[in-house]
């Protein structure tokens, strides 16, 4: 997690997420930034479940805008393992961040919610106002419940204090410096990462699930572009949903294809289809992000995958795994 301190003279510190990483080399990148001081922290510099050291780094650093995407984070089957710490944990470094913010008096907070905490049962595609329409999927009720909450306290800090605190909800992340655990991991990078060992030992690669559920996956690089934008510009209290279009769908076999032609790989894949699959979808509309920014350009999933690939095989050592 990380919060950038705008008008303000904090160091910048090295932000560690796959979310984060990506915020931080889009802003060294941006002329705009020359004008802010932005501080990029992990839970190295205090635990945000923690109400005091939260309190300390609100103390340390003062910030006057902050990103918050501090989060316990994982794919299906660690969200099906651990639901009651998914959601303890997050409630509570929700609880915290939001709080100093009201008490440090915060002129701006965006918080990170999920599509994956939408309804099980809904209608296609998600948009931002069916949010809270119906119990989330069960694979990942604690993390769901923990982040739903964000937009409901957002309202009431608005309502009550007259908080500018707002969420954005992107859909699955992908790039640089994700966490490619094959155990606890998201898909892609799961998969980048058995793609990478199966190539090593020469056997074939095994896909958990049918491969066919659908989903939409954005390149972090445009989610951290997007982030900033609704950082600096984006006034509602309102969720908005940061996704690639719903045309920009693809099966989870297509991606797992598209790791093995990046990787280089030419063993089989194989399913494994006694293992879930999760939700068969969950479309979500970009349609409100396409009435501010219409021109914006996703990267190419292909072109995304590609350089997640070669960042994990020449930082394989250092990757978390
Ligand atoms: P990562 O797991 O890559 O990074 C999580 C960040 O949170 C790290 O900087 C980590 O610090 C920090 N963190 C975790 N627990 C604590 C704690 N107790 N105290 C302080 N810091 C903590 O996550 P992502 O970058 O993938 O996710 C960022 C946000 O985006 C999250 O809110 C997540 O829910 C959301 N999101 C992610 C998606 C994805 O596909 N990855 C999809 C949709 C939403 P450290 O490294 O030091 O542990």
């Amino acid at each position: 997690y990380f919060w950038p301190c705008l008008d303000s003279n904090e160091a910048a510190l090295g932000g560690s997420g796959l979310v984060g990483k990506a915020i931080h080399k889009v802003v060294n990148e941006d002329d705009t930034s020359k004008d802010e001081t932005w501080v990029f922290l992990s839970s190295k510099d205090g635990d945000l479940v923690d109400r005091k050291a939260t309190e300390a780094i609100f103390e340390k650093h003062k910030p006057t805008h902050v990103i918050h995407l501090a989060a316990r984070v994982g794919g299906l089957f660690h969200n099906m393992a651990k639901k009651v710490e998914f959601f303890r944990e997050n409630m509570l470094i929700n609880d915290n961040v939001m709080e100093c913010c009201r008490i440090y008096q915060v002129k701006k907070l965006v918080s990170c919610l999920s599509t994956c905490i939408f309804p099980d049962k809904t209608t296609y595609p998600i948009d931002e106002t069916m949010l809270h329409n119906g119990a989330p999927h069960s694979s990942n009720l604690g993390y769901s419940i923990a982040k739903r909450l964000v937009d409901s306290m957002n309202h009431c800090y608005h309502e009550q204090y007259g908080c500018q605190f707002t969420s954005l909800i992107p859909t699955n992340v992908y790039g640089p410096h994700d966490n490619f655990n094959v155990q606890d991991g998201h898909v892609i990078p799961g998969l980048i990462h058995k793609c990478y060992l199966a190539k090593q030992k020469g056997e074939d690669m095994v896909l958990w699930g049918s491969g066919t559920p659908m989903r939409q996956f954005i390149f972090s690089e445009d989610l951290a572009r997007l982030i900033v934008w609704v950082l600096r510009e984006y006034k509602e209290i309102e969720p908005i949903i940061l996704s690639v279009g719903e045309e920009d769908e693809v099966s989870i076999s297509d991606v797992a294809k598209m790791i093995c032609s990046a990787m280089d790989f030419k063993g089989q894949l194989i399913n494994d289809t006694t293992k879930a699959d999760g939700q068969f979808k969950k479309t979500a509309s970009n349609k409100k992000l396409r009435t501010y920014k219409p021109d914006f350009k996703f990267t190419p999933i292909q072109e995304g995958i590609k350089q997640a690939v070669d960042w994990f095989v020449e930082n394989y050592s250092v990757a978390r795994k």
